[in-house]
């Protein structure tokens, strides 16, 4: 039976850390795989998530299996760090899922109980992993465009007159804030259009949001999410805790569905329950249950914040000084863009065979497409990628 199994393609950005690991330059800079990491390149376990994990050993007593949507401690606090009230409790039904891979997985599967016909639309690029899982599923996905490269912005007016060519009904995903891979998102005012074509059009959002605190803090980075939820009768939600609590191998996620009132979030409630018992049962609970235990703990919500406030300004400095310097080598602003990016991410635009060069020559690693991980810079190295950029013929 097992010989009858096609090869899987290679994940690229799992290819492209095995060969900067083989690499043995000293200088050589990874800018690839999305972790972050501080400017002496470590992901250090952050203050509060030890200080949880500390409390929980001291006082759990048991590992008992929790409900099937998770720990509802859990789920409330991460309903109220998404959505900021901006829908009532009784509106959303929620699921804690492995990670935001898990909701965003649980939220497909959701769509095709129940519109198995629903074409999913993309953004132009998106996270890989979004077309594979719906394409896994049997779903079917469209794409909608998004990244502007002659700008490094959004090509909105693209996206809009894409998205009012889906069909009513149809499910659009879009990333909350820090656009994974390019970095760039909408502005407010563009928001608003959005909104209203998904309102014309009778859309279904569903939202992926992986990096709140990573872009311009826990509340602004929430507040595209908490107007479309807002606007909206339905809205699908998959929030990730892996990169704003740094606890990516504990696997914590949620999925919330937002129904039209209280008797549609019941129904969705059980289906979500329904899809986690037939795909893990329940899920895993450490994580969930350190960030529970910080949300609900002022002092350790605050110390959270601070840190997480640190590791976002440490990102936007990089992204100023980066672009600073591009400016001042290539004496031209056509890198402004990346000062203007949020998130842990920036898509610089340049063509394949300059991404070469600069593994080759420079010992620079950025995947493909020239999406650069922010994190994998530090205040050295950023002169030595721009003057690397400007050598390649970037
Ligand atoms: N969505 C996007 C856009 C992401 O970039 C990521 C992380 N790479 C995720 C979801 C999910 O991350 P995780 O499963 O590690 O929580």
């Amino acid at each position: 039976m097992l010989e009858a199994l096609k090869e899987q393609p290679a994940d690229k950005i799992l290819s492209l850390m095995a060969a900067y690991r083989a690499d043995p330059r000293d200088d050589k800079i990874d800018l690839g795989v999305g972790v972050y990491k501080d400017p002496q390149g470590r992901t250090p376990v952050m203050r509060a998530v030890k200080a949880a994990e500390k409390r929980i050993w001291e006082r759990q007593e048991t590992k008992a299996y929790t409900g099937l949507a998770g720990d509802p401690a859990y789920c409330d606090a991460m309903v109220a760090l998404v959505l900021g009230g901006a829908v009532a409790r009784d509106r959303v039904a929620a699921v804690a899922t492995p990670g935001g891979t898990g909701a965003v997985r649980q939220a497909v599967d959701l769509v095709k109980q129940a519109a198995p016909g629903a074409t999913i639309w993309l953004s132009n690029p998106t996270w890989p992993n979004h077309p594979s899982i719906i394409r896994h599923l049997g779903m079917t996905s469209a794409e909608y465009r998004y990244f502007d490269s002659a700008t490094g912005g959004v090509d909105v007016e693209g996206m809009l007159e894409d998205l009012r060519g889906a069909a009513e009904g149809d499910v659009v995903l879009l990333h909350g804030c820090c656009h994974n891979p390019t970095g760039a998102n909408l502005t407010e005012a563009e928001w608003d259009r959005v909104i209203a074509v998904l309102q014309e059009r009778g859309l279904i959002p569903l939202i992926d949001i992986a990096y709140q605190g990573f872009g311009d803090g826990l509340d602004a980075d929430a507040a595209a999410t908490r107007k479309v939820a807002g606007a909206m009768p339905e809205s699908l939600i998959a929030a990730s805790c892996s990169k704003n609590f740094g606890i990516y191998r504990e696997r914590t996620g949620i999925l919330m569905a937002i129904a039209r009132d209280e008797g549609g979030a019941t129904l969705a409630q059980g289906n979500l329950n329904h899809l986690n018992r037939q795909n893990y049962s329940f899920p895993p609970d450490h994580g969930a249950r350190v960030v529970a235990t910080i949300l609900t703990d002022d002092e350790l919500r605050a110390d959270w914040q601070a840190e997480l406030e640190e590791v976002r300004s440490t990102m936007l400095e990089l992204r100023r000084q980066l672009a600073g310097e591009l400016a001042r080598l290539t004496n031209s602003d056509r890198y402004a863009f990346i000062a203007e990016h949020r998130g842990m991410f920036s898509r610089l635009g340049l063509p394949p065979e300059i991404v070469e060069t600069l593994r080759k020559d420079h010992g620079v690693y950025m995947v493909g497409d020239s999406r650069i991980n922010i994190a994998g810079l530090n205040t050295d190295t950023v002169p030595l990628l721009a003057k690397a950029i400007v050598a390649a013929g970037g």
